[in-house]
């Protein structure tokens, strides 16, 4: 151990850094240029990157609750970029990139840690859709290959390569998968945005949104009514309840996503490994508890209850998978919200109202999306609404358009 660390350990007087906390909230003004609505991971890296890279900083993040309280508390960290369509590799393999360098853009550490995304294929026809992945990543930069029983077992000996009616027949190997700490990345943001003059204001409901002439003119809030140059929902399960007090309908169902951890045990499984056909996806922390995630349930719903049926249904092919962990213990269950749109791909950029912008339809796959979608977001707000190229095809519209981006075979059961 290096002796400054050591000395450093046994001090009592830890150095003083600079920054170490978010600044106190200043006093909610009665105006901004730019008002988000949602401090989740979205919310607060489209702050950031408004602060930093536009020099925007009159800015208002408004959250009901608190930092990074919502789906990005409860999500499983599953970061990949091995999708389908090339809308979806391009937008979601840069949201990988920026991932990568987040730790040293922050100087603070979001414990990102690249391991690898195995996804189990039981069926001929999942053997055809991921040698189309495998191909479709590639050429678009990602790191993906399909591989045989062989390398799988290799890759994880733990695995039961012969889950009962359901044999493993080959895999989607995706070198780019991580995960990273969550809510080190909403503080980071967070830090990074309030560093440079935006104003994070907690336990701020916004009840109402004020529109005048097609255009957003403030925001109505639980402290008060906040005039605003635009606005911005960043607010994940809750897209379609806010967008109707704009004024308008988002084609979203809202479900229920659980997901459960165990106790700790000694590391035994390096890569994230994930079967659409089972359900279910499994994940070691690094402090050595499994993290087990599957589908969201089956009925839309406002309620982040935990239910016996998904942890029956889903622990049981779990120990499909790893027949060993019968006997671990579960520790903790707990769901969060989705936002499903149709072709399981967000909705991003205008709104039918003319300076409201939306950053929606985040369903199970939001998490690894933060920093391109804060980065995005940013661009389109500073730009005074130029999509950019990237976010194009998560228009709106393409619901009326029938120009659908299909991710939903990428998405199932791997998140
Ligand atoms: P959130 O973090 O939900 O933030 C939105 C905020 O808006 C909340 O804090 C909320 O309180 C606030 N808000 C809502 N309404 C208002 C209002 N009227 N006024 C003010 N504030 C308001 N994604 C992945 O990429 N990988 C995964 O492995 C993964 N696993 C998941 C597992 C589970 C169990 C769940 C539930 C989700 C998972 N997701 C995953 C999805 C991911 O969590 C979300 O898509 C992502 O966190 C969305 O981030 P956000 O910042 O948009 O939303």
């Amino acid at each position: 151990m290096p002796f400054s660390l050591l000395k450093y350990g046994l001090n009592k007087d830890y150095p003083f850094e600079k920054h170490a906390d978010l600044p106190a909230p200043a006093e909610l003004k009665s105006s901004y240029d730019v008002v988000i609505i949602g401090a989740g991971g979205h919310g607060v890296a489209t702050a950031y990157y408004l602060a930093k890279y536009h020099g925007i900083t009159n800015v208002a993040v408004l959250e009901k609750g608190y930092l990074g309280g919502g789906n990005t508390a409860r999500n499983t960290a599953v970061i990949r970029s091995n999708y389908l369509t090339p809308e979806g590799v391009k937008f979601y393999t840069e949201s990988v990139r920026l991932f990568e360098g987040l730790s040293n853009e922050f100087d603070f550490n979001i414990m990102y840690s690249k391991r690898g995304q195995l996804t189990l294929a039981h069926t001929d026809a999942a053997v055809r859709g991921f040698r189309q992945r495998a191909e479709i990543n590639r050429h678009y930069g990602g790191k993906t290959e399909l591989i045989d029983p062989q390398q799988i077992k290799e890759l994880v000996p733990t695995l039961n390569m012969n889950p009962g009616h359901l044999p493993v027949l080959a895999g989607l190997w995706h070198m780019d998968g991580a995960t990273a700490r969550h809510d080190a990345v909403a503080w980071g943001y967070a830090k990074g945005a309030t560093q440079r003059g935006v104003e994070l204001h907690q336990l701020t409901e916004v009840t109402d949104i004020v529109v005048t002439n097609n255009r957003v003119t403030a925001v109505k809030t639980n402290r008060g009514t906040i005039q605003c140059g635009c606005a911005i929902q960043a607010v994940a399960g809750h897209s379609s309840l806010l967008a109707a007090k704009a004024g308008f309908r988002m084609p979203i169902q809202s479900y229920p996503l659980q997901a459960m951890v165990t106790q700790p045990v000694k590391p035994f499984l390096d890569p994230l490994v994930s079967s659409p056909s089972l359900h279910c996806y499994v994940q070691q922390t690094g402090r050595g508890e499994l993290v087990f995630g599957g589908g969201s349930d089956p009925y839309p719903l406002y309620n982040t209850r935990s239910t016996m049926d998904l942890k029956e249904s889903l622990l049981a092919h779990a120990i499909e998978l790893f027949p060993f962990m019968a006997n671990m213990r579960l520790m903790r269950q707990w769901a969060g919200l989705t936002d499903m749109t149709s072709d399981y791909s967000p909705i991003m950029g205008l709104s039918p109202v003319e300076n409201y912008y939306l950053d929606a339809g985040w369903g199970t796959w939001g998490f690894k999306s933060t920093p391109i979608c804060g980065k995005t977001m940013a661009e389109l707000v500073s730009s005074g609404g130029k999509v950019p190229e990237l976010i194009q095809p998560f228009s709106m519209a393409r619901f009326d358009s029938f120009r659908q981006v299909n991710e939903m075979g990428a998405t199932a059961a791997s998140h």
